[in-house]
């Protein structure tokens, strides 16, 4: 049989982008010549003064790059004009919207078609619809990217629920904030750690019910309950990465 080579879905075809290749090149470029013209300010032995500027640069390196990546992936298929959203009803393209996302280089834009619904079923043009409902607007690639719930990168979770598991919430905020080029409040780092939490519970609540399970079946097979003697009393570490991770 001929298998053939399965191409994902989804996956970005940056080898064979080379608009994208260019734009990278030149932004690394421009940015590098404007950190070269900019060592003259600096003293010799002034060691922060060096850090701070080889650290801006990078991170404006680093955004401007995400931010050209993002958007060839965007690029590489035309929107529909309309499509079916999740309500069911019919949805207009109302152009490339742009989503503010958090990363840890700084704010950077994630150009994305967005769809606005029209209220009504496909084929229900002229009538009023039955089940009208408030309008609102849906942008897929905000689902794809996982930024559906929230405007943050995966870097940026991860970081606040490490610092959150040692901090309060408005220090851990305030740390990222310090060492990292964005901005975060306590409210933002809650709504952050929230779904991690409930995942852990989730995760927790299961093993629970699997340990209950299994000892409700080695007792009723009349066998000494094999579960390991601090079974029940062990807390259960999880690593947030392994959450996080999808
Ligand atoms: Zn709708």
């Amino acid at each position: 049989m001929n298998k053939k080579p399965e191409s994902k879905e989804g996956t970005l075809r940056m080898q064979t982008n080379e608009s994208l290749e260019k734009t990278l090149m030149q932004v690394t470029e421009s940015h590098l010549k404007h950190f070269i013209e900019k060592l003259h300010n600096l003293e010799v032995g002034d060691l922060k003064g060096l850090e701070a500027q080889v650290r801006s640069t990078i991170n404006t390196i680093g955004c401007l790059i995400m931010e050209a990546t993002l958007s060839a992936a965007a690029q590489e298929q035309t929107p529909a004009s309309q499509k079916e959203g999740a309500c069911g009803h019919k949805m207009r393209l109302v152009g490339m919207r742009g989503k503010r996302l958090q990363t840890l280089m700084g704010a950077v834009t994630l150009w994305r078609p967005y769809y606005h619904c029209a209220g009504r079923r496909a084929g229900e043009e002229d009538k009023p619809s039955e089940d009208e409902h408030a309008a609102h607007g849906e942008a897929p690639a905000d689902e794809l990217w996982g930024v559906q719930q929230h405007r943050c990168s995966v870097g940026v979770q991860q970081a606040i629920s490490r610092l959150c598991a040692s901090s309060t919430l408005q220090e851990a905020a305030e740390t990222l904030s310090h060492l990292f080029p964005l901005q975060m409040s306590a409210r933002q780092a809650l709504n952050l750690i929230q779904p991690v939490g409930e995942a852990l519970q989730e995760q927790e609540e299961a093993q629970q019910q699997d340990l209950f399970k299994q000892a409700g079946q080695a007792r009723s097979q009349d066998e000494p309950v094999s579960l390991p003697p601090d079974a029940t009393l062990r807390r259960m570490y999880v690593e947030i990465d392994g959450v996080m991770a999808r």
